[in-house]
């Protein structure tokens, strides 16, 4: 397993933040702030989306969560273990989100070569955008 100097910035856990982080590992998908401020307002009636945003864009900076983006749709957060996500295949015609193998994220030497280089890594996402099997069907058919 990789391990990130960001492991020492652990952020202070708040209620809000404990049940974003909940949610996020408890799915184990990406899932958009909607997602999960629907998910934590059962438990946390109060809590507003803007604060779950700001939980969100926090996780991914301390290498928490990664953040997916989806052109033309929200972005999808998804909780980040070892410093790194699987990576994902993001369709551009209809936003379909696939898993793809662990194998295919770039390797730690890769990695490594940031913190040579005087850069401090604290997580990434691994995106690839294409058209989908489904909609390139649709083309050819
Ligand atoms: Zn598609």
């Amino acid at each position: 397993m990789q391990n990130f100097a960001m492991m020492r910035r652990i952020p202070r856990m708040t209620v809000q933040r404990r049940l974003v982080l909940e949610v996020l590992r408890r799915e184990g998908r990406p899932l958009s702030a909607k997602e999960i401020h629907r998910s934590i307002r059962q438990r946390l009636p109060k809590v507003s989306l803007e604060t779950v945003y700001r939980t969100l864009n926090l996780f991914v900076a301390q290498g928490m969560a990664a953040a997916i983006y989806i052109p033309g749709g929200s972005t999808r957060y998804v909780h980040v273990a070892g410093g790194s996500s699987r990576p994902y295949f993001v369709c551009l015609r209809c936003g379909a989100l696939e898993p793809l193998p662990r194998e295919l994220a770039p390797s730690a030497g890769v990695l490594t070569s940031f913190r040579e280089k005087g850069m401090e890594v604290t997580g990434y996402s691994y995106v690839v955008y294409g058209i989908c099997r489904r909609c390139r069907g649709g083309e050819e058919g």
